[in-house]
């Protein structure tokens, strides 16, 4: 699957948010093909826009869709060297699609900082490093390698060196790979090395539960993300921790208390799920609503074989109807009187919120 790796230097709130995370269980019959990896979660996707479908459908089941979440242990300085965890470390982060990295932005003296003091910029900065170093030598080993064969006069090592050139040269003064532009074949010339710093990165400040408003280590991460163009959630993992161990009935008086409108880690995993790239689209009969996954940019055939594979070799065609136009239709046959109700062919381009019916030949 497609999985956020979360990151951090150690006793940042790593495990307490990752913990949060995967404390409401997921139906194991929901999802049979899930792997159980202890440090993998698969996180429900909260979408307020399911439960509105629900009320007008009425079926006998509602399906969120999911995300996954990977605790990634280990990121000391040295990591890239394979101090600690390390080598565990880079082969777990190499898998991942995404990578949300947590600093710490709360202070509390009965927990050590690894560095001895707050200081979110630095730990930005060290891990920043960590990554770097570990793609420096990807790069390097492979730089080595394709030179050789690049002497012989292949055509596609030769491309690929001058690829492998410009990454190391940004690499080298210290900047990620995510911020080198590369056209589309460059990309996919070094693919293959899963480069970390390639990943897109978002950060979650994990702060106090006072800590959401003037809070000079926030606003630090605020403004230096606001540089990469990347986004900051903010976000208190104890509380978030103290939420996930409530019942349900008990998290809704809690959230209430608090003046809140919905757990903090909902801002979380949709950030992760943005992060990576995905959308979702909706299937709505009688017997069930559910919500799917989708890379944003998919046809309506890849769309389709998300539910199952056959359905996208026997597709036919989809009939569509956007969430909105559902909505101010009242449902499917009113859809289909305002004229709104769409069939769509195998180039069609999902679109977020679209609810589909495929038609396919098994
Ligand atoms: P990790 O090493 O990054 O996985 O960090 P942990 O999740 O194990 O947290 C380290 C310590 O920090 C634990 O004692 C947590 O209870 C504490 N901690 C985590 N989040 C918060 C927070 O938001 N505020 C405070 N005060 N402590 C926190």
């Amino acid at each position: 699957g497609i999985k956020c790796g979360i990151v951090g230097l150690p006793n940042v709130g790593k495990s307490t948010l990752f913990n949060a995370l995967t404390a409401a269980e997921i139906p194991a019959e929901n999802y049979p093909f899930c792997t159980i990896d202890p440090n993998v979660g698969v996180v429900q996707v909260p979408d307020p826009r399911l439960e509105r479908i629900a009320e007008i459908v009425k079926p006998q089941k509602v399906i969120p869709t999911t995300m996954e979440f990977v605790d990634i242990a280990g990121l000391v300085a040295g990591a890239s060297k394979g101090e600690g965890l390390g080598n565990q470390f880079l082969a777990h982060i190499r898998e991942t699609d995404a990578t949300a990295m947590v600093v710490r932005c709360f202070e509390d003296e009965d927990v050590t900082h690894v560095a001895g003091r707050i200081d979110p910029l630095a730990d930005i900065e060290t891990i920043g490093t960590e990554l770097a170093l570990a793609d420096m030598d990807t790069v390097e080993k492979n730089l080595q390698r394709t030179q050789k064969v690049a002497k012989s006069g292949d055509k596609d090592a030769r491309a690929r060196l001058t690829v492998l050139e410009k990454v190391k040269a940004h690499l080298d003064e210290g900047l990620p790979v995510r911020s080198l532009e590369l056209d589309e074949d460059s990309v996919l010339a070094i693919r293959d090395l899963h480069l970390i710093t390639a990943k897109p990165l978002m950060y979650i400040a994990n702060v106090d539960e006072s800590g959401f408003e003037n809070n000079p280590h926030l606003d630090k991460v605020v403004a230096r993300a606001e540089e990469e163009g990347a986004e900051v959630v903010p976000v208190c993992a104890a509380l978030e921790a103290e939420i996930a161990q409530l019942a349900e009935d008990e998290q809704q008086e809690f959230l209430e208390d608090a003046g809140m409108e919905e757990p903090g880690l909902n801002r979380v995993i949709r950030a992760g799920y943005r992060l990576l790239g995905l959308e979702t689209y909706f299937t709505a009969g009688e017997k069930e609503v559910r919500a799917w996954t989708v890379k944003a940019g998919s046809t309506a055939p890849k769309a389709a074989a998300v539910i199952h594979t056959d359905f996208e070799k026997g597709f036919i065609r989809a009939e569509v109807v956007s969430y909105q136009d559902f909505m101010d239709c009242g449902g499917e046959n009113g859809a289909k009187d305002a004229g709104k109700w769409r069939l769509e062919g195998k180039d069609y381009i999902v679109q977020e919120g679209d609810i589909m019916h495929f038609r396919f030949n098994v």
